[in-house]
């Protein structure tokens, strides 16, 4: 059985949804085939009805070849003057991925063989450069990309493909096949909890690759247990497998102190939280970008010494980057190191904050300047605590050396969560009631991700 649709999951469906409606508006009319997609029989009837009605544009189009490859394309449209159609396939990412390519191959095999005479295959999708200055332009928010040529070479392989599919769709028993990278790739697959289960949550899926990790199968060696001592390994390889056997912390004292020795009082204890909408939701942002609309710092003017706490979080509707960056750069002051956990994501906000609001650029790169990244000394092994269980994430290295500090109990425990329950909020899907619970639940997470980093801080200093 599928297991329940995960908040992150749903929140692409949702989007991809509202993208999709988006796209229609594109075209100034069009007709929509109102039938669910299991109702086969009606949607292929309807099609056919519309373009006998004599419509141009239609949206949800469907197409059953005589040898059973179904097609719901997002948007059948009538070449001006002609009997062929080109098929518009619409996507919420900013550009053509390979498995998309996949997508249109099998749309145009199915209306092909369906006897439609098709003429272009089109991707269509956001415009990472289409930067919003007022109300949505539409046509600017979409690139079309004939994708006509890749799609013809690649159709043939489509008979042999879809002769293997109808088998395993089918057949009453379950297809033979390997667990590997497939799994994950391009899409964490639904059956995981299925086809895995005889692989522990921590095994040697998660420290190898390719010929090493098929080197181990072969022996019928999954357990990390189980890997043979002498096996050839990357240095951090053999700390992660040799704590693990040894259930022992590793610690490399010289390395931490060298970094410890970098850091100058009075540290700021930083950490940001971001939603980044499909769709523009702002004036001067793009699709996707990253806008930032909480912090919170913890300031320690000296060693051991007393926390001070700063937080903001924006709560109305509105753009929340400038009042963020004028409270961010009167609370951090212009000395002492600004302590991040994965530098790469606070300093990119900052650059493209210190890009769009360049009166506020210096003060935003001196803070960007100060950055120290918490996430160096674990990542490189100077620290590893067999709990880790090989992840450097913030959420694997704050359990095994802090566990009375645990983001159980919280009612948002990650930063996706964060990024959609904030947007439910602004975007008015959620009760006026509801959202001041959010916004404590918010201000909880983001204090105990600040937290974490004072309490890790704490942690290098004792294995100095
Ligand atoms: S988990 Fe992997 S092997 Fe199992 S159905 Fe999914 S892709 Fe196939």
């Amino acid at each position: 059985m599928k297991p329940e649709i995960p908040a992150a999951q749903q929140h692409l469906f949702d989007t991809g949804h509202e993208v999709g409606e988006l796209a229609k508006r594109y075209f100034n009319s069009g007709v929509e085939i109102e039938a669910e997609y299991y109702e086969l029989d009606k949607t292929i009837k309807f099609t056919e009805d519309a373009i006998r009605q004599g419509e141009d544009v239609i949206f949800e189009a469907t197409a059953l070849s005589p040898d059973g490859a179904f097609s719901r394309i997002d948007i059948l449209y009538k070449v001006n003057g002609s009997d062929a159609w080109d098929l518009i396939e619409v996507k919420a990412s900013t550009g053509v991925r390979d498995y998309h390519l996949d997508d249109i191959t099998f749309q145009r095999y199915a209306f092909t063989n369906a006897g439609y005479k098709i003429r272009k295959s089109v991707l269509m999708h956001l415009n990472n450069q289409y930067v919003r200055s007022a109300e949505l332009e539409i046509n600017k928010l979409f690139t079309l990309e004939d994708c006509t040529n890749i799609v013809q070479e690649n159709i043939n392989d489509i008979d042999g493909n879809l002769k293997n599919l109808l088998g395993v769709v089918n057949s009453d028993l379950e297809p033979s096949i390997d667990i590997g990278d497939h799994c994950n790739c391009p899409f964490e697959c639904d059956y995981i909890h299925h086809c895995w289960q005889h692989v522990p949550e921590y095994s040697i899926y998660n420290i190898f690759s390719g010929r090493k990790r098929d080197e181990l199968l072969v022996n019928d060696i999954i357990e990390i247990a189980d890997i043979p001592d002498g096996f050839e390994t990357t240095d951090r390889q053999y700390i992660d497998i040799r704590s693990f056997k040894q259930n022992q912390v590793h610690v490399d004292k010289d390395a931490i102190k060298e970094f410890l020795d970098t850091l100058i009082y009075p540290l700021y204890f930083l950490d940001y939280e971001t939603i980044f909408p499909a769709v523009p939701l702002f004036n001067n942002t793009r699709p996707y970008q990253q806008i930032p609309f909480q912090y919170y710092l913890h300031i320690q003017e000296k060693k051991d010494g007393d926390l001070r706490h700063v937080e903001f979080l924006y709560t109305d509707d509105t753009d929340p980057r400038p009042d963020f960056i004028k409270s961010l750069v009167d609370n951090c002051g212009d000395k002492g190191s600004v302590i991040v956990y994965n530098q790469s994501f606070e300093a990119g906000i900052n650059n493209q904050l210190a890009a769009y609001f360049p009166e506020y650029s210096d003060r935003i790169d001196n803070i960007t300047g100060r950055m120290t990244d918490l996430l160096v000394p674990f990542r490189s092994r100077w620290l590893y605590h067999p709990e880790m269980r090989g992840s450097a994430s913030l959420k694997a290295v704050l359990p095994a050396f802090v566990p009375e500090l645990s983001y159980e109990d919280l009612t948002i425990g990650d930063g996706g969560t964060a990024s959609i329950t904030y947007l439910s909020c602004i975007t008015g899907i959620v009760s006026e009631k509801e959202r001041s619970q959010i916004f404590q639940d918010l201000k909880d997470y983001c204090y105990q991700d600040t937290l974490a980093e004072v309490m890790l801080l704490k942690v290098l200093y004792d294995n100095e």
